[in-house]
């Protein structure tokens, strides 16, 4: 993983450090000396993150970072701030400035590399989400940036696993106000139970009684159900050891001991933010995936996901002897229902005979609308004579029972005409076998509608 930094101090001993320690790791490294030059080279370069020290003469770390944030094209970039260990309160005012993270000097190696890391992490994911986004802004699908501030305001599901009563005590305390928190003592419990609970955010002691907590965290992350769940940890002073092994584990991000409760409301945002971000953008793409590959109208697969995909069925079956058929069904007097009762109407009858097509094919069976009122499945392992069977139950239950419709004592008579045909010849393509079917609907509309034709080569 690699990304561009931007390193902002007014110290050039300071800014070489930070330099030096990240170039180590292999990141790209870019420097500004104040406050003015490091709102150019934002401007300019879009670094990925950027480490910005509080105290600066001329525009302080503050006024940098509220004007980054106020800058429509370069608010999505983290800023870390770095400050002095004895300001506490220099942190809250940097999160109101709207920066994603603080850092205290002297700036700790682990700490420095977890941090930027977990934001570059981050920033990939927002970074892709922003792209789709804007694909789909242009498609005039939603506004998602908006979606994502909205589920920003819901308070976190949070799971605390911590024995020591008096420090449990004091988080809740902390994170009530603006999450749900729920605290489970024995990690044996929280073994169990975890996986069936809807928890975004999971806080792990590492100081339990008998109890290794990193063994818990890399249980969860070996099991479907919980990998991607977002794992804050608390370490004592000083353990480097163990918050090197978390961090390998892939723990998210972690707090020293004794905690700052400030620090502690910041981790959590950032923590859910992350994890909201992630699965907004996996629920976006699932959504287009569907928007591209179905029709609107009826949920059944479109012509073009059709196309793409019957060729590798027919291939497929070509290959290993097997038999593919394809059907085509058209409703019959269609534009009459159009005509006498409106295109709505005719949209709602549309529906309806998709869901009687679904409930008589198989799930392994593609359903598709082809277009206007032309529907065709494609039958995998099924021969000319069974597809024929499947045809005559389809056209049955079409014609069997009335289609109810939203005007006045609504309800219609309809039929459909459908025609047949399977891979016969080695020469066949999925063109030529949806040629045959096409022809055996023609003849079935010929000889009178309301039947089911099949054509063999
Ligand atoms: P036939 O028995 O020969 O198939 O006659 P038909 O009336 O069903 O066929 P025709 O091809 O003449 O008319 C099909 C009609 O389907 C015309 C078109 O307006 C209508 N149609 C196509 N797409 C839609 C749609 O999405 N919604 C509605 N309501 N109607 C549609
Ligand atoms: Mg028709
Ligand atoms: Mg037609």
């Amino acid at each position: 993983m690699t990304a561009r930094i931007l390193v902002v101090d007014d110290i050039l001993a300071n800014v070489k450090l930070l330099e030096a320690k990240l170039t180590a790791e292999y990141f790209d490294v870019l420097t500004a000396m104040s406050g003015t030059e490091a709102l150019e080279i934002v401007q300019r370069s879009l670094p990925d993150i950027v480490l910005l020290d509080v105290m600066m003469p001329g525009m302080d770390g503050f006024e940098t970072c509220r004007r980054i944030k106020s800058n429509p094209a370069t608010q999505h970039i983290p800023v870390v701030m770095i400050t002095a260990l004895d300001q506490p309160s220099d942190r809250v005012q940097g999160l109101e400035a709207g920066a994603e993270d603080f850092l205290t000097k002297p700036v700790n190696d682990v700490a420095l590399l977890a941090r930027v890391k977990s934001l570059v992490r981050l920033k990939m994911v927002t970074d892709e989400l922003r792209m789709r986004a804007a694909t789909s802004e242009r498609m005039g699908l939603m506004d998602q940036e908006e979606l994502v501030a909205e589920t920003l305001k819901a308070p976190g599901r949070i799971l605390l696993v911590e024995d020591q009563v008096s420090s449990a005590e004091r988080i809740v305390e902390t994170l009530k106000e603006f999450h749900k928190i729920e605290v489970i003592s024995d990690p044996q419990e929280a073994l169990v139970k975890i996986p069936e609970m809807d928890c975004e955010l999971l806080i792990v002691s590492l100081s339990l009684n008998n109890y290794d907590g990193l063994r818990l965290c890399s249980h969860l992350r070996s099991i479907e159900r919980t990998r991607d769940l977002s794992i804050l940890v608390l370490v004592e002073a000083d353990d480097n050891t163990r918050l090197l092994r978390g961090l390998d584990i892939g723990v998210n991000d972690y707090l020293m001991r004794p905690l700052d409760r400030n620090e502690l409301l910041v981790r959590v945002r950032s923590q859910l933010k992350r994890r909201r971000y992630t699965e907004q953008l996996r629920d976006s793409v699932e959504q287009s995936m569907e928007l591209a590959i179905t029709d609107s109208l009826t949920g059944l697969y479109n012509r073009r996901y059709m196309e793409g995909h019957i060729a590798s069925l027919v291939d497929k079956a070509a290959n290993c002897g097997k038999d593919i058929s394809l059907i085509i069904l058209d409703i019959d007097h269609f534009k009459a229902v159009n005509d006498t009762y409106g295109h709505d109407v005719g949209d709602e009858v549309l529906k309806e005979f998709s869901k009687r097509i679904l409930k008589n094919i198989r799930g392994i069976d593609l359903a598709c609308r082809f277009g206007g009122e032309e529907f065709v499945l494609v039958m995998p392992d099924t021969d000319l004579s069974f597809a024929f069977m499947v045809g005559e139950r389809i056209r049955q239950c079409i014609a069997s029972s009335v289609f109810y419709v939203s005007v006045d004592n609504g309800s219609l008579d309809l039929t459909c005409s459908v025609g047949v045909a399977c891979l016969e010849q080695l020469d066949d393509t999925p063109e030529t076998i949806l040629k045959r079917a096409d022809q055996a609907l023609y003849r079935a509309k010929n000889d009178g509608r309301n039947r089911v034709v099949a054509e063999a080569a």
